[in-house]
Parts: C-alpha cells; structure tokens; sequence
C-alpha cells in the first residue's frame, strides 16, 4: 500500500446531482439510473460505481477522464479523493 491508502472509491452524491442544470447532469443522471436499477439500489443518498463506468462516462461527455473527473469534483457531485482513483488509471 502507498502512503495514501488504497484506490478511494468512486461516489456519487445524488442529492447534489439532483440539484445540478440538466444540461450538466443529464447523461451522467441517466447512466446513474441505469445502474441503480440493475442493482435494484434506489434509496441511498451517495451510490458508488465503478472505475470502468468512469471511462464510459468520459466517452459520453467527451472528455479525459482525468478532466471528467475534475468537473465533477467542481460541481460537487465527486469528492476530490476521486483524483487518485483516476490517477490509478
Ligand atoms: P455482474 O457484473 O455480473 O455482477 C453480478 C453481481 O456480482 C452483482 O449483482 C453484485 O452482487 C456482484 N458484484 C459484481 N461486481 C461487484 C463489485 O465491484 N462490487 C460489489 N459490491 N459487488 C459486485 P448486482 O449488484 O445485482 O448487479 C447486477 C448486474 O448489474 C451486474 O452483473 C452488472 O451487469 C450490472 N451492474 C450493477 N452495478 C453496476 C455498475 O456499477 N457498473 C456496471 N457497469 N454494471 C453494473
Ligand atoms: P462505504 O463503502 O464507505 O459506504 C458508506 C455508506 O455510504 C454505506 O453505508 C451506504 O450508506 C452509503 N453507500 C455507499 N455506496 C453506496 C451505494 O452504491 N448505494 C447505496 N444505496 N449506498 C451507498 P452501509 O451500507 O452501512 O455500508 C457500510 C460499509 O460496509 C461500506 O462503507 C462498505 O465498506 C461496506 N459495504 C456495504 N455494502 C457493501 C458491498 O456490497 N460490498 C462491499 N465490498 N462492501 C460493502
Ligand atoms: P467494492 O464492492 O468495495 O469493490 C472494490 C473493487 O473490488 C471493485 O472496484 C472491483 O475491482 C473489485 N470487485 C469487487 N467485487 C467484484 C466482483 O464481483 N467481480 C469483480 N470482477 N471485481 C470485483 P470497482 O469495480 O471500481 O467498484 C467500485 C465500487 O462500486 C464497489 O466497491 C461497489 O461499491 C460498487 N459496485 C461496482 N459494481 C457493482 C455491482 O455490480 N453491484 C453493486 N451492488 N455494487 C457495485
């Protein structure tokens, strides 16, 4: 293990997803959803995901991940222990 501790999971905060511009949070709201339906996990205030839905979702919105990654942290939706989750990459 690294000084830091292991990889930090990847969590979303849905209650500040929710309270984002669709324009913003729609694509990342809508793979959200899909997730928390297959896993029939509707009713928690973070959810986390995995490190490979973060690539798929940089394909959606166009980015790096390390750059998704940095507008996420901005919109408050991931916490900025994410970066090292990315930097694992
Ligand atoms: P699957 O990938 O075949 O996983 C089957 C079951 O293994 C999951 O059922 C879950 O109980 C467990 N599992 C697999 N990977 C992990 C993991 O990294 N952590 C934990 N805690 N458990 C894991 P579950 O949750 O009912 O999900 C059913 C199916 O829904 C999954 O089948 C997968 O196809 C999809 N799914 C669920 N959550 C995610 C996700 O976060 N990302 C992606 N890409 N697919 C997901
Ligand atoms: P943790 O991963 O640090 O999660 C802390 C709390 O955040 C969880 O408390 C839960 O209230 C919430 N949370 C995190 N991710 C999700 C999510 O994807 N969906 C929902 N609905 N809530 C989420 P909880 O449930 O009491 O779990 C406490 C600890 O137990 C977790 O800490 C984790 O270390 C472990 N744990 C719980 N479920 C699983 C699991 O399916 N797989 C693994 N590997 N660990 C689990
Ligand atoms: P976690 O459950 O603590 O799992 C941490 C890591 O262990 C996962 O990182 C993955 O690399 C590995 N892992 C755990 N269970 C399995 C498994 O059944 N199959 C495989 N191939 N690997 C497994 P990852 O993928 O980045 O996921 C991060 C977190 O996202 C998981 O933490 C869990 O909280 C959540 N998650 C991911 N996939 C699923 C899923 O299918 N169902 C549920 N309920 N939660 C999931």
């Amino acid at each position: 293990p690294t000084p830091l501790g292991p990889t930090p999971k990847l969590v979303i905060d849905l209650e500040r997803m929710q309270q984002l511009p669709q324009e913003k949070a729609g694509p990342l709201a809508r793979y959200v959803a899909t997730i928390q339906s297959q896993r029939g996990d509707y009713n928690g205030r973070v959810l986390s995901i995995r490190q490979e839905d973060l690539r798929s979702l940089a394909v959606i919105y166009d980015r790096s991940p390390g750059d998704l990654t940095e507008e996420l942290i901005s919109w408050g939706v991931l916490d900025p222990e994410a970066r090292r989750a990315v930097d694992a990459f």
